[in-house]
């Protein structure tokens, strides 16, 4: 499709069981700040088996729910919900398709940016307009080095993935907007023959929405037990550097950064950690950063509220006995 703004701005709201990711809502809340300024109406749009999830996206404020549903759509399937969403974009010409950057909503991304013939911005991490209405994906590249801002002038719709974290969602108000459901028209062939779906393991902790995280780094020499224990007296979470998780200190899922979580705590402890901007850039939205670094130059000191240079042992160690216990 050619460049028009005439079919408004979408957003797909990938189903997790009965409710939504929290990535949906929190695109859900851009897309409605970005709608006012552009003028035009936000769709929220859903793939399944069924309808009757809307109620729920509702509450979050779009103009317009719409619901694909088909037996096929039951999981998620690449082909099919490409499918899908494709045929109800080439009808209604939005001009912009937000996703959440999920495994399965880059999956569906990169299948529907084929089918589409138009340019994804993949990971972003910021979302802006140029002072007109084309729409600017920003996302860290060469390493974390640079912020690469990236449009698509040209085609429709100009789809982007979002990550996990970087928006808030809006509060919860009253249902707003009218819901179609659309049965759509699949058969098998349109299934891919292997079946592509994602879904998170029932363990794996999320850390974009904890208040409180307690980040280690290299400087913990490994000792996580100890920082554990801050985190859990905090009543929060344990985070840990690109080092600490390649050393296997901490489990990949903790790692905060641009390879790893975007995260907005109110709180966040920084211990034995350097400040490189591949890990700065994902705790850049929290409310207060503390940090203990033992060099009075690292780069992490920059971006602290409160800095504290020494030895983390013993700041942890007094940290745990001005909170109490054992
Ligand atoms: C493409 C790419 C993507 C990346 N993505 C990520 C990412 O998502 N997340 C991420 O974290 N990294 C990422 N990295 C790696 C990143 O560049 C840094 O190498 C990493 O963040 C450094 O981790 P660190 O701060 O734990 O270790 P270091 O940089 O080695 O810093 C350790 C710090 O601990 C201090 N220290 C040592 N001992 C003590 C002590 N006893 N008490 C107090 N302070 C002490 C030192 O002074 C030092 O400042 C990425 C790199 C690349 C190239």
């Amino acid at each position: 499709m050619t460049a028009t703004d005439d079919g408004g701005l979408w957003v797909y709201a990938e189903r997790r069981g009965s409710s939504f990711t929290p990535v949906s809502l929190e695109i859900l809340g851009k897309a409605k700040e970005l709608s006012r300024q552009l003028s035009v109406e936000v769709t929220a749009v859903t793939v399944g088996n069924d309808g009757g999830a809307a109620s729920e996206l509702q509450r979050y404020g779009p103009d317009h729910v719409l619901e694909l549903v088909h037996p096929l759509l039951a999981v998620h399937d690449g082909k099919a919900y490409a499918k899908a969403l494709g045929t109800a974009i080439q009808k209604a010409h939005p001009s912009t398709l937000l996703l959440g950057a999920t495994r399965n909503g880059q999956d569906l991304a990169g299948r529907l940016a084929v089918r589409l013939r138009t340019g994804l911005t993949a990971h972003v991490t910021s979302l802006e307009l140029d002072g007109g209405r084309q729409l600017v994906g920003w996302v860290p590249g060469f390493g974390g080095g640079i912020e690469a801002g990236i449009t698509c002038p040209e085609k429709r719709p100009q789809m982007v993935t979002v990550r996990p974290g970087v928006f808030l969602a809006p509060p919860e108000g009253s249902p707003t907007g009218d819901v179609k459901t659309v049965k759509v028209d699949l058969s098998e062939e349109d299934v891919g023959s292997r079946r592509v779906s994602f879904e998170p393991k029932g363990s794996s902790i999320d850390l974009t929405r904890a208040d409180v995280i307690v980040v280690g780094g290299r400087g913990t020499g490994g000792n996580f037990g100890r920082i554990e224990e801050l985190a859990r007296r905090l009543g929060g979470e344990v985070g840990a550097t690109r080092v600490a998780t390649d050393a296997g200190w901490v489990d990949r899922d903790r790692m905060i950064g641009q390879t790893g979580v975007i995260t907005r705590p109110k709180l966040v402890l920084v211990l034995g950690v350097s400040g490189a901007v591949q890990f700065t850039v994902g705790i850049d939205g929290a409310g207060t950063v503390v940090a203990v670094n033992r060099d009075p130059e690292a780069p992490i000191f920059e971006h602290a509220d409160l800095g504290i240079v020494g030895d983390l042992g013993p700041v942890v160690e007094s940290l745990l006995r001005s909170l109490g216990g054992a």
